[in-house]
């Protein structure tokens, strides 16, 4: 009853996200061939558009594309990729000559390698993307009303004015959003014990937030012996890579569902899962396509409705696969995987070939008492494994991972065991499972 008000004052509100949302929720209606289908004619119109108004593509696009994208039908594959390099390079040449430059601002991420990046944004592109959160989030079965915490590892976003603005006080605004904010990058036992209680008090439906948050407030409600809220329905995940073991100890703490999604700062909403467990692409958002380079399967992905800077076959730095097929759950979006892996997360053996960080992922499996790890290659043969622990494994253990370590990618590979007090993070608060050796 109080979260059908909350929704109806958040529509009031925010008349302009609601009425995207409302948009939004109409593709889910149509069918895979319709949503395909308005896919091209959209990125036709963002390359002409793109050719027409910035300078970056009015630059590099040529005749030929420029061409066909008047006609209304291009090739995605004959346009050119876009690195991140060239955004740090050219950020203001990608800034289209119409855009409202009182209204565009910088927007900065950390990247999950820890460059920062710069692009930019505007009011516009924000409020589409807290409506195409909203219609994530509806995917586990949550309405527009009901609460959201949100446990967030930048700093830049937890303030006035940042992605989520306030954070835990609880004004008239917070009551109507029905969405709070934990500021989560120091995990501190008072911290954690407080954050719990709050998850308590507060009894959202949906907890948010960035994956190594999440694990270690489950840690700590299981080891703690915390009961969290019955009107817990799912928790989401995002930002970092979200492993097995960490959604079964989240599913266990929190007593619901865990759903991974996919976007960055720069182009939101890329993928939601489903209740059956799938992600589908926002095929009405993006075009994301993968390509099979170096032995990666390298994710590139185009914004169909960033006018004001294009994002056209970006190269993000993170890796998945398109899956054919269709879910059960009936959305017409199609299917992905995200890989384990960034860019920068492989390990590499004296021989040249490549180690997924999956690999080193599951090593660890069974290794109950670790908080924390972290894999960083310091040299081609040498790999540090850096360990947050409760208590220290037996040496026989870590004897027995070095020799299959050896065994499995390099004889000459040694292997370091250090422990220490905490892992620091990437400046955007993200947390490395594997560290490989720059490229
Ligand atoms: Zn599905």
């Amino acid at each position: 009853m109080i979260a059908s008000l909350r929704g109806w004052l958040n529509r009031r509100r925010l008349p302009a996200r609601h009425a995207l949302l409302d948009r939004l929720l109409v593709n889910q209606a149509l069918s895979r061939r319709e949503l395909l289908d308005r896919r091209a004619t959209e990125l036709a119109a963002l390359v002409a558009h793109a050719g027409a108004n910035v300078p970056y593509y009015a630059a590099r696009l040529d005749a030929g594309v420029k061409a066909a994208a008047a006609r209304g039908r291009v090739d995605i594959e004959d346009l050119p990729v876009l690195t991140k390099d060239a955004v740090r390079d050219h950020l203001d040449d990608l800034l289209a000559r119409d855009a409202d430059r009182v209204q565009a601002r910088i927007g900065h991420t950390g990247g999950s390698t820890g460059q920062p990046l710069a692009f930019w944004y505007d009011d516009a592109k924000h409020e589409l993307m807290r409506a195409g959160m909203m219609r994530g989030y509806m995917m586990s079965g949550w309405r527009p009303g009901q609460k959201i915490l949100n446990f967030w590892g930048a700093r830049q976003d937890v303030v006035a004015g940042g992605v989520f603005g306030r954070q835990f006080g609880a004004g008239l605004g917070d009551f109507i959003a029905a969405e709070r904010t934990i500021p989560a990058w120091e995990y501190s036992a008072a911290n954690l014990h407080a954050w719990t209680r709050f998850i308590q008090r507060y009894r959202p439906t949906l907890l948010q937030g960035y994956a190594s948050a999440l694990t270690e407030v489950a840690r700590f409600a299981l080891a703690e012996r915390v009961a969290m809220p019955t009107s817990l329905i799912g928790v989401y995940s995002t930002a970092e890579v979200l492993d097995d073991s960490q959604r079964e100890l989240m599913r266990r703490a929190f007593g619901c569902r865990v759903f991974n999604q996919y976007g960055s700062r720069e182009v939101p909403n890329i993928a939601w899962e489903c209740r059956r467990g799938h992600m589908h692409v926002c095929a009405d958002l993006v075009w994301l396509e993968s390509r099979h380079v170096d032995g990666e399967d390298r994710l590139l992905v185009t914004s169909l409705t960033n006018r004001q800077m294009p994002f056209i076959r970006y190269d993000i730095g993170d890796s998945g696969r398109l899956l054919d097929g269709e879910c059960d759950c009936g959305s017409p979006f199609p299917l992905m995987e995200m890989g384990m892996c960034r860019r920068n997360d492989l390990i590499r053996a004296g021989d040249g070939k490549r180690i997924h960080p999956s690999y080193f992922n599951r090593l660890l499996y069974g290794w109950t008492r670790v908080r924390q790890y972290q894999w960083v290659q310091r040299a081609p043969d040498r790999i540090d494994l850096n360990l947050v622990v409760d208590a220290p494994p037996p040496p026989a253990d870590i004897d027995a991972l070095a020799r299959r370590i050896r065994e499995d990618i390099d004889p000459g590979m040694h292997l370091r065991v250090r422990y220490l007090d905490d892992i620091p993070r990437t400046l955007s608060g993200k947390h490395r499972f594997v560290i490989g050796l720059p490229s």
